[in-house]
């Protein structure tokens, strides 16, 4: 394969869908050439299949605001590669949502979840909904609307849909709730982040933080670093934040900072409990600001407008929040300030150029598909548990999902270990998962 040819014939398909392109050529150019040293994908034209989703539903959501007035929005589900399992992913609800941002969420899924070693393929899906400043009754409408379209394309063993960006427990309760109206299916695994009494996981709120602590430490340990006493910057304050700012505290590092659209919070003196507590509350709220957090904790914090995280002296970057989130202006500041590891919980959260600017710097940097997968393991782990129909305790979830983070790390490090001894943790996950999944749709021929 050539890179620059594959990304202008996918440019000619694709006009315009900056998002999956930048998605798609990140992961080519890291495989590019353990790629061509297999002449039997080349004939199987194994990179022009993985690129594109297997199929793409495209619905009208209608529903009625709480003005009585009548509203649309679009749905999606991309349904993008199948070779390993059952199509995996969460719905994004966020108001910039389009297929090319849910196409980057696919193609990513696919080879975050090969990385788990778990059997899922991947998927995503989501809407353009927006729900800053919605009530509980309008998202519960719009959530039983947006299935009402979705429902017969999923099942616990065809497609299964989680949380994403605006999507936590309580739309996932909506949801369910529907689907087992249409489905007259009460099987307990079509959707996974449900509540603990009808199906969830212990654990899986936290998982894609608490994972993503697990990652970062032993990414710190092979460098010979360890993460207590260290500052961190945390973008964001939704349930991935949310649980990484638990597990880092926990471990004994300082939260230092959180931000939101609005700006960014700063806390000199590490996040408390309390405040840790308040993001649930923050994010319940569907204000999206994070000065509530300022406003709450006075004394504790200071609040400044337009800011990011990223402008906060730190040790530890996280990226929780969205795509593209941390640019190159920002890495530049973070470096400037002396930041030596960069995690990104969010997927695709730093740009090319940031990315580029960490690596040129020589600084610790790990991506999001290997950072954050273990939400989707979780998720996996609750797919298990109800096929099973049994319930794990928090310690059986904790110890797999730490054996998952483990096995993940071991495989970055097999497939990018530099000659120096470094990691290129980009390099790393994005082979390990591309070669499973490329090798599972050549062992099952051409479809
Ligand atoms: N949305 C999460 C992700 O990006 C979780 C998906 C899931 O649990 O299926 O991996």
């Amino acid at each position: 394969m050539k890179v620059n040819e594959i990304m202008a014939a996918l440019e000619l398909k694709h006009p315009g869908e900056k998002e999956y392109l930048q998605a798609v050529r990140e992961v080519l150019e890291s495989v590019e050439e353990v790629y061509n040293q297999h002449p039997e994908f080349e004939k199987a034209k194994i990179v022009e299949r993985i690129v594109e989703p297997d199929r793409i539903f495209t619905f009208r959501v209608t529903w009625v605001d709480d003005k009585g007035e009548v509203q649309t929005n679009l749905g999606y589900r991309v349904q993008f590669n199948a070779a390993i399992g059952p199509y995996k992913g969460g719905l994004r609800f966020h108001k910039a949502v389009t297929p090319s941002m849910l196409k980057f969420l696919g193609f990513e899924q696919t080879f975050k979840n090969a990385l788990t070693t778990l059997p899922m393929g991947g998927g995503k899906g989501g809407s353009d909904f927006d729900p800053v400043g919605k009530s509980n009754a309008e998202i519960e409408r719009f959530c039983q609307a947006f299935m009402l379209e979705l429902w017969r394309n999923i099942g616990p063993d065809t497609d299964v849909p989680a949380g994403d960006v605006g999507v936590g427990g309580r739309e996932i309760g909506f949801l369910t709730g529907m689907y087992k109206k249409l489905a007259r299916e009460y099987n307990t695994g079509v959707l996974t982040g449900k509540g603990m009494t009808w199906g969830g996981s212990i654990l899986r709120p936290e998982a894609t933080g608490f994972g993503a602590l697990y990652f970062t430490s032993q990414v710190l340990a092979t460098a010979g670093k360890d993460i207590k006493g260290k500052t961190v910057a945390i973008s964001g304050f939704g349930n991935v934040a949310w649980g990484a700012a638990t597990k880092a505290t926990e471990l004994g590092a300082k939260v230092i900072a959180i931000s939101g659209p609005d700006g960014v919070c700063q806390i000199p003196g590490g996040i408390t409990k309390d405040m840790i507590d308040y993001m649930l509350v923050m994010r319940a709220s569907n204000r999206n600001k994070v000065q509530d957090m300022a406003d709450k904790f006075p004394g504790q914090t200071t609040f400044v407008a337009g800011k990011k995280a990223w402008s906060v002296k730190c040790d530890i970057a996280l990226p929780c929040a969205f795509q593209n989130e941390l640019n190159e202006d920002d890495a530049k500041l973070l470096l400037a300030n002396g930041t030596w590891c960069c995690c990104e919980v969010s997927n695709m959260g730093c740009t090319p150029e940031a990315i580029h600017a960490f690596q040129k710097a020589g600084i610790l940097f790990a991506p999001g598909k290997a950072v954050n997968a273990g939400g989707v393991a979780t998720s996996g782990l609750e797919m298990t548990q109800n096929a099973a129909h049994l319930a794990w305790t928090g310690e059986e979830v904790d110890a797999k999902l730490h054996w998952i983070m483990s096995s993940i790390h071991e495989q970055c490090v097999k497939y990018g270990k530099k000659a120096d001894g470094t990691i290129d943790y980009v390099k790393g996950a994005n082979i390990a998962g591309f070669m499973k999944v490329a090798t599972a749709m050549l062992e099952q021929g051409i479809i």
